[in-house]
């Protein structure tokens, strides 16, 4: 069909770019053959509307590690992202045992969400050493914020070192940010003349989605990882926005007597049992309410607010999540520790004096002892 048959609209209806039909590796082209669709779009939007239409499956870990145990039989480059606001709980297990000998790039993501102050190679110390406690050995680690587009050209270039004409593959739990990033990448970095396509991986019934790449070779996304350790995959989408922070948190610091109860909305409760007056600081999304009070009035207040002032969950939301369970936590004395919630944030205790804790959460959700990030 030639651009006579058809008037181009001059913008593309996604990203407003002038359309042309003419010049492929130029922003703005779509094929005239797609001029007779509605809305017209740019190639690029098209794969990225492609992209988000094919990326809706998420997986079990038992599928997940077919998938996975699939990579090791094949050569190559695997992208892991992980969230920086959940490391602990986004952080996939056992992963190091499953991609044999291909090497593994660690990209850090959502790093807008820490105060700016702090030195990112402190951060990736910090990383570094976790990766390596928790058994997963990386080529490189990357920090980015794929939302505020943060550090991703050092993710690019990552890739471009350590690919050596390999696939990529990327692995991710569902909510780090995975298609946000994968969506930069093919809308600054595929190559326009290939389509993307979704086809079973290797050796599985389990859809992946292949980016093609300029040499032929390919960026596949494998479906987003669940893991019911996470809050987030547990609460209701509306309290999603109130967990999730979604800009730079601003860390709320309670100063604290043993006998002193904390609430982080309805979610989750921190008792300060044992330990000298310290202070707590608490790194969670500044949506969610926290109210202090003391520990032998904390159970007569929960049972009275919960679903109403100690919410999220609302009343309807509580019916649908495991009761709150509770974790007696010690923190030893010496450096300074972080209690991680998994998808709630982290408190930061501040004494190295060591305390006593008891932790609830819903029954199931990963609790985390840890050093200080921050
Ligand atoms: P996926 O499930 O891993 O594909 O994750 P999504 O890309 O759908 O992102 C999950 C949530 O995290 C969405 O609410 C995004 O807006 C948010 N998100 C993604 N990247 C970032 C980031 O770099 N910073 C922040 N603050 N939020 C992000």
């Amino acid at each position: 069909m030639s651009d006579t048959q058809h008037a181009i609209p001059k913008q593309c209806a996604g990203c407003g770019v002038k359309l042309q039909t003419e010049r492929q590796k130029e922003p703005g082209y779509t094929p005239a053959a797609a001029l007779s669709r509605t809305p017209v779009v740019c190639q690029r939007c098209f794969r990225i509307k492609h992209y988000n239409e094919a990326i809706g499956t998420t997986l079990n870990q038992d599928d997940f590690l077919k998938i996975v145990g699939g990579i090791a039989a094949e050569e190559a480059l695997v992208v892991n992202i992980v969230d920086l606001f959940d490391f602990e709980g986004s952080l996939i297990g056992g992963l190091h045992r499953f991609v044999g000998n291909n090497p593994v790039i660690l990209v850090v993501n959502k790093v807008d969400l820490v105060p700016k102050s702090i030195n990112p190679n402190r951060i990736i110390n910090w990383v570094q050493r976790q990766a390596k406690e928790n058994g997963l050995q990386t080529v490189d680690i990357v920090l980015c914020s794929a939302k505020k587009n943060i550090g991703f050209e050092r993710v690019i270039e990552s890739i471009q070192r350590h690919r050596a004409g390999r696939n990529v593959v990327v692995v991710g739990a569902t909510n780090v940010g995975k298609s946000t990033l994968i969506n930069r990448l093919i809308r600054d970095y595929s190559d326009l003349d290939a389509e993307l396509t979704t086809s079973p991986y290797p050796g599985t019934t389990l859809d992946v989605v292949r980016i093609p790449l300029d040499d032929g070779k390919a960026i596949i996304d494998t479906p987003g990882l669940v893991y019911t350790h996470r809050l987030t995959e547990l609460v209701e989408k509306k309290d999603l926005g109130v967990i999730m922070p979604d800009k730079e948190i601003k860390p709320m610091v309670y100063q604290l007597n043993s006998g002193q109860t904390l609430f982080f909305g309805g979610l989750a409760r921190m008792d300060f049992v044992r330990g000298e007056h310290q202070s707590f600081t608490c790194y969670v999304a500044n949506s969610l309410g926290i109210h202090r009070t003391k520990l032998e009035r904390a159970d007569e207040l929960y049972a009275n607010h919960q679903g109403e002032m100690l919410s999220p969950p609302d009343k309807e939301g509580l019916e649908k999540l495991p009761p709150l369970s509770k974790q007696a936590v010690r923190i030893p004395r010496g450096g300074q520790q972080d209690v991680l919630i998994s998808g709630i944030g982290w408190i930061k205790v501040n004494s190295d004096a060591g305390c006593e804790l008891n932790i609830y959460v819903p029954k199931g959700v990963k609790v985390a002892i840890r050093p200080s990030l921050i």
